[in-house]
């Protein structure tokens, strides 16, 4: 191995994936990096990776030349991602996701995941938890055709705060919210959203009552328009 690459220390790289929770930073992904061999008790199947926020070595992605080998290669310049995420951010020498990006990952998802330290996992309840854009030109980098439907009432997460505030960067234009009419808890979730965005300095214009002309089911934004669509829970 050539000793120009400032690579993480084995304990760095432990550190961070506990640190979260061996679970994907990026918060469209969140895939579970661990799990048992079904072949092998003594065996279990790991696809995280720490990966550098600046770059190991000299014209990787990203990279600082600012920093001292020892701040590469401390655990400040890492990510834990999947296999997958890693791979994606380096494209194109890491164009698309800057360190400011990745470090926003990184926080956020250490923040998730202390919040739900001790708390039973709940994965429907997560899929209820994103908003579906619904506009072809997607902002944000939100992955589109997620249907989200779970069983119990939603609730504005932080995964969706945080979603809202990367929709809408322009607190002078108004925000659309509506909900499906006559329905109660499409209401209720909408006007949890109403207050938080008025609360967060925004202009809304809702919560309208509408019936819409095709049923939607979940939650979607639409960037063209600034509106926030709140359908059916199920
Ligand atoms: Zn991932």
């Amino acid at each position: 191995m050539s000793n120009n690459r400032d690579d993480f220390r084995k304990s760095t790289i432990d550190t961070l994936a506990r640190r979260a929770a061996f679970i994907c930073s990026n918060p469209e992904c969140r895939s579970l990096t661990i799990a048992p061999s079904p072949q092998d008790e003594d065996k279990y199947i790991y696809t995280g990776i720490a990966a550098h926020i600046t770059a190991a070595s000299e014209g990787g992605p990203r990279y600082n030349l600012d920093l001292t080998t020892e701040e590469r290669k401390s655990i400040k310049n890492g990510v834990f991602l999947c296999n997958n995420c890693a791979e994606m951010i380096d494209k194109n020498n890491g164009i698309d996701f800057p360190a400011s990006k990745l470090e926003k990952w990184k926080s956020e998802h250490e923040v998730w995941v202390h919040e739900n330290l001790n708390k039973r996992i709940d994965v429907e309840g997560e899929q209820n938890q994103i908003f579906y854009v619904s506009s072809s030109q997607q902002k944000g980098g939100i992955t589109a055709g997620i249907v989200n439907i779970g069983p119990k009432p939603r609730s504005l997460s932080s995964t969706m705060r945080s979603q809202l505030l990367e929709f809408l960067t322009d607190k002078s234009e108004v925000v659309t919210i509506t909900c499906v009419m006559g329905d109660s808890e499409s209401f209720s979730f909408a006007s949890e959203i109403k207050e938080y965005l008025a609360k967060s300095g925004y202009k809304i214009n809702g919560v309208n009552q509408a019936i819409f002309s095709k049923p939607i089911k979940g939650q979607e934004f639409n960037p063209d328009t600034l509106t926030i669509r709140i359908g059916s829970r199920q």
